[in-house]
């Protein structure tokens, strides 16, 4: 039987493993920690009772996935959809509500609701076909050309929302811009709109759930789908190059540039390099908490999504992720993810855990804790008298939790419009190094970051055509 080897266990790898498996190869996943999942981890953090979700936290892609709806996990994880998708902070008090119902976004915008409805309306009428073009490579005859027209056409019209974000759509603008932030991290043009409306749609469409039992719940579901056809799970191996592998075939779950280091002289000496100089984004420093009681939001409404933005008015959020690239913002652009109001399964009885991270430059060691703690409490006064338990994660310490976060970038590269259709290359095969057997297949090929398992099921069932003609 032919044999291949996955090296990381993060979604994309588990993905891959389980396509392999699904094929009838013989599959050994290659975990450099101790547990598997990636940035896809709920585990303990120095002793603590809780369980932190190390990454993601907030599921909106897993509910898109092709691939997680071909694997079953969208039927096996328990996705709890929140009814307000996220709410956006401008100041204090003065919150803008994301529910997942649009109507009711709309009528709470007031003026600026048809605005926003006539945006985001069509785009979440369409989610489906919007994922299966988004979530595949960008550099191909796309399936849903309508589609496709209507998306640009609306992140053309988002960009010039967010222009009016002093003006009349003020609080509109301002929940686009926050998702914007999500991934971009303050890079500006189609690729930071196409994306801040993507995740924008999506509140109004599926949702934005989160899995019992954190995001760990998704990653054992995925590798219970290879192991259960055979694949192996070793942990706490770390692979720096092919010689400590035997198998026919090498899918590399990695960063783009440790991709280049183990494949050596395997592949072409210019793809090597360009793996070995990808453009990334800036850095993050997460904060995990433990609360006594729920954060004391000063409105009452914002205990009914497991997502909030705290950052003020659009051009604000703009200003400070552009600022955060070269140095730590004062009031940052914060993301706070609180899952145990809708997850009793998380925290010891009568406690909340709750994460919540801002961007910094790529590989800084700043401990943000004070500044986001303070962006909370502005929101939420009360919040420092409940913490119980903290625990800083900065963006050099991500990169030692993970390889793959070069720097603390939990984009896995850029996500600008060169960085979303060169990744790692131009090409109509991008998960291809260009050498018999070898596949990157991480959030460092298309369709990038977020947890879909997208890279690992595209980039496997490219492995699958090349090396045994199975289609
Ligand atoms: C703080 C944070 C918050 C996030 N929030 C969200 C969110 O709310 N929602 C969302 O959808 N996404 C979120 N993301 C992004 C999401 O988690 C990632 O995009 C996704 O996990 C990428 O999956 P992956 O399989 O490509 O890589 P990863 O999940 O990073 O997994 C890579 C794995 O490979 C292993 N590895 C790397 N190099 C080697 C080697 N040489 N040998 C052996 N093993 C190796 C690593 O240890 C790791 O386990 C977040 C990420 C972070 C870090």
């Amino acid at each position: 039987m032919s044999s291949v080897a996955v090296i990381g266990s993060g979604p994309n790898g588990l993905a891959a493993a389980a396509v392999a498996a699904r094929a009838g190869l013989e599959v050994t996943v290659y975990e450099a920690n101790d547990s598997i999942g990636g940035a896809a981890r709920t585990v303990p953090l120095e002793g603590s009772a809780a369980r932190f979700d190390l990454g993601s936290a907030v599921h909106p892609m897993a509910l898109q996935s092709q691939a997680f709806k071909e694997l079953g996990i969208v039927d096996q994880v328990d996705f709890i959809v929140p009814p307000m998708s996220f709410a956006h902070v401008i100041h204090g008090g003065r919150t803008v509500h994301a529910w997942r119902d649009l109507e009711r976004t709309g009528a709470e915008l007031g003026r600026e609701g048809a605005a926003y409805t006539r945006l985001l309306g069509p785009l979440a009428a369409r989610m489906d076909e919007l994922a299966d073009t988004l979530l595949n490579p960008l550099l191909k005859v796309p399936a849903h050309p309508k589609t496709l027209a209507l998306f640009g056409a609306a992140a053309a019209a988002g960009m010039g929302l967010k222009e009016l974000a002093s003006g009349k759509c003020e609080r509109a603008a301002a929940l686009y811009a926050g998702c914007a932030a999500h991934v971009a991290g303050g890079s500006r043009g189609p690729a930071n709109a196409g994306a801040g409306l993507f995740l924008a749609a999506s509140a109004h469409a599926k949702g934005w759930p989160v899995p019992r039992g954190g995001s760990q719940a998704i990653s054992a579901a995925l590798a219970g789908q290879a192991t259960s056809r055979g694949g192996a799970i070793r942990t706490g191996i770390r692979i720096e190059s092919l010689d400590q592998l035997a198998e026919d075939v090498v899918l590399l779950d990695t960063s783009a540039e440790s991709a280049a280091r183990i494949a050596g002289r395997r592949i072409p000496q210019k793809l090597s390099k360009a793996l070995g100089t990808v453009r990334r984004s800036p850095g993050s420093c997460v904060v995990h908490f433990v609360l006594s009681e729920p954060v004391p939001w000063t409105d009452p409404a914002l205990s009914q999504t497991a997502t909030v933005h705290l950052g003020g008015t659009a051009a604000q959020v703009g200003r400070v992720e552009r600022q955060a690239r070269r140095r730590p913002a004062g009031k940052p652009f914060v993301i706070v993810a609180q899952p145990s109001l809708f997850d009793d399964s998380r925290a010891p009885a009568g406690r909340q855990v709750l994460w919540a991270y801002c961007h910094v430059p790529l590989g800084s060691g700043a401990d943000m804790k004070a500044e986001i703690s303070s962006m909370i409490e502005q929101a939420a006064p009360g919040f420092g008298d409940l913490v119980l338990e903290s625990h800083v994660v900065t963006a050099k310490g991500l990169e030692a939790q993970n390889a793959a976060l070069v720097g603390g970038d939990i984009s896995g590269g850029t996500m600008d419009l060169l960085g979303s259709i060169r990744r790692p290359v131009f090409s109509s095969d991008p998960w291809y190094l260009q050498s018999k057997g070898l596949y990157l297949i991480s959030s460092a090929a298309p369709p990038g970051p977020s947890v879909h398992g997208m890279g690992g099921w595209l980039g496997a069932k490219s492995m699958l055509r090349r090396e045994f003609g199975i289609v």
